[in-house]
């Protein structure tokens, strides 16, 4: 028996169930397919996000920093603490109930909406027919969609010659799952993960060294912030070895000897655990057949103009499976989106104004384009920076860190980007990726009267510093 919809949304990650969710809004009948089984093996919604990724590490970041906090900063406060440990598996426990409230959360949403949510994976083939395989690999069910939304996301991604095992080669969740604190962990790729869920096991006694290949840190964010980040990630003990391109892995007397070339020479260290962490890959393989049509790219990745049609009518693909940053509000936002034109309504996706957050400490955020990436295409340019330290509230709070830049457009003031370095600037972040959505000057946050004492005055300082009339430091 065939089932038809007049959308079938193939992934339930935060693409896939924002997509499925607001279709259903709009009166859309909708089919959700997923495929994800956690680590009870229970079938579970949320993708990657909910399940291994942004959720989880948050858990554990917040769990680890207060641990740290307690430690190394509270006797600041006067605050001191005898005897304070760690007990992993509590902390563990915690991070599952979280995940496991948010993604029972979404299988509420879907029902209180009316989607039908089918666990197995779906395999598009031609005429927005849809195949749902069982894990035997047998077909369950055949359904077809007036529209259908691709959004597979993505998986980790490995290194041929170091293959995870799960057990001592370690990918994000494996990372995420530790159940006790490994003694020395190597983490390969000093990139977003690497440096969140290095600071997770740091936090807690691992001696962490991150092995990156390229000579730059963080060659994404602004070239200062980079720089500060480098510097305070490196006193918080985190070993980062830039240039150092793997090669191989061997077992050692004590451990695992991981092998990498750096400046032409050979070198290793050893760790008792491994993390590959360098970048994530489309999880594209065997989500679309031959026949439906759709088209992919060298990389796997499903190709989409920029309101994520495909070359299929009424086949659109969003998320981390599709060009972009791979993040979960792009993808959502991508979902609503394509929800939206297929219900016939206008959609907007500024993909300008995508934040991102790293979540060490300090937290890392941006939002628009670095002073380099505009100076070398050939835009005049302000720039406009205020540190932490000057303002009150960072001092209150004895975390008197990093700072806020701002660059704008020398001759309109159009805010161009605004990164920053700091505490909770996660959440500071936003009113500037609202300005820039607004399409503001500098000087319209200038003119902004923001709350005494808080973090956002370094907002409101590095905007007036633009145009070098910052009240609280030298301009
Ligand atoms: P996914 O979340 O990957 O979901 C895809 C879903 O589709 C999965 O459930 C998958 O099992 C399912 N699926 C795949 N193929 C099929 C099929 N054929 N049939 C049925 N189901 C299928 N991003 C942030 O913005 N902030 C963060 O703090 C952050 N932290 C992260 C931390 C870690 C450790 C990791 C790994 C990632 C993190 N990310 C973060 C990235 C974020 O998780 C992804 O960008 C986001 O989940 C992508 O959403 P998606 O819906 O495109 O895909
Ligand atoms: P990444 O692209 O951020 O970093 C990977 C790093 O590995 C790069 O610096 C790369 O140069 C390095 N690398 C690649 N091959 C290497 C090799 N052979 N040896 C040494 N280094 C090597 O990727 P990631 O950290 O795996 O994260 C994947 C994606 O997940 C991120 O790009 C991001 O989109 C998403 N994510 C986001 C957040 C967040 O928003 N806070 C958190 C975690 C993950």
């Amino acid at each position: 028996m065939t089932d038809s919809f007049d959308v079938i949304v193939i992934g339930a990650g935060p693409g896939g169930y924002v997509a499925a969710i607001r279709c259903a809004q709009l009166g859309l009948s909708t089919a959700c397919i997923d495929n994800l089984i956690n680590h009870k093996g229970d079938p579970a919604l949320g993708g990657t996000c909910l399940n291994v990724g942004c959720i989880p590490s948050k858990a554990l970041l917040d769990s680890s920093e207060q641990y740290h906090r307690l430690v190394h900063r509270f006797p600041a406060h006067g605050i001191k603490a005898k005897g304070v440990s760690m007990d992993v598996p509590t902390m563990q426990n915690r991070k599952e109930s979280i995940v496991e409230g948010l993604t029972s959360g979404i299988a509420q949403l879907f029902k209180a909406n009316k989607v039908t949510s089918i666990h197995g994976f779906g395999r598009l083939t031609m005429d927005n027919t849809v195949n749902v395989i069982d894990e035997s690999g047998q077909i369950m069910r055949t359904l077809v969609g007036r529209d259908i939304i691709l959004a597979p996301g993505s998986t980790p991604a490995h290194l041929p010659k170091i293959p995870f095992d799960h057990e001592f080669v370690l990918d994000s969740t494996g990372a995420l799952n530790l159940e006790n604190v490994p003694k020395r962990l190597g983490i390969i790729g000093a990139g977003v993960i690497g440096l969140e869920l290095g600071s997770v096991w740091n936090r807690l006694g691992s001696e962490v060294t991150l092995l990156e290949a390229l000579d730059d840190f963080l060659p994404v964010a602004d070239h200062q912030v980079a720089r500060e980040a480098r510097r305070q990630f490196t006193k918080q003990g985190l070993d980062i070895r830039l240039g150092a391109a793997v090669s191989k892995l061997s077992k050692s007397k004590n451990g695992l000897r991981v092998h990498f070339l750096q400046k032409d020479a050979d070198d290793s260290v050893e760790v008792d655990r491994v993390v590959v962490a360098i970048g994530r890959r489309p999880a594209t393989d065997g989500v679309i057949s031959a026949d439906s049509g759709v088209g992919t790219d060298s990389r796997g990745f499903i190709v989409v103009d920029d309101e994520c049609r495909t070359n299929v009518p009424n086949v659109w693909a969003i998320g981390d499976a599709v060009r972009g940053p791979m993040l979960a509000h792009k993808s959502s936002e991508e979902g609503m989106a394509v929800a939206e034109r297929i219900a016939g309504g206008k959609a907007h996706v500024d993909f300008n104004c995508v934040p991102w957050v790293i979540y060490t400490s300090p937290e890392i955020a941006w939002v628009g384009r670095t002073e380099n990436e505009l100076k070398a295409a050939g835009h005049d340019i302000r720039t406009g920076s205020f540190p932490f330290a000057a303002t009150g509230r960072a001092r209150a709070m004895e975390e008197p860190v990093g700072f806020v830049k701002m660059v704008a457009d020398a001759k309109t003031d159009r805010l161009l980007g605004v990164h920053m370095i700091g505490p909770h600037v996660s959440e500071l972040i936003n009113e500037c990726v609202l300005a820039m959505e607004y399409q503001a000057s500098s000087e319209d946050l200038a003119r902004t009267i923001h709350a005494h004492p808080s973090l956002s005055e370094a907002v409101h300082e590095a905007a007036l510093a633009v145009d070098r009339r910052a009240i609280h430091k030298v301009n």
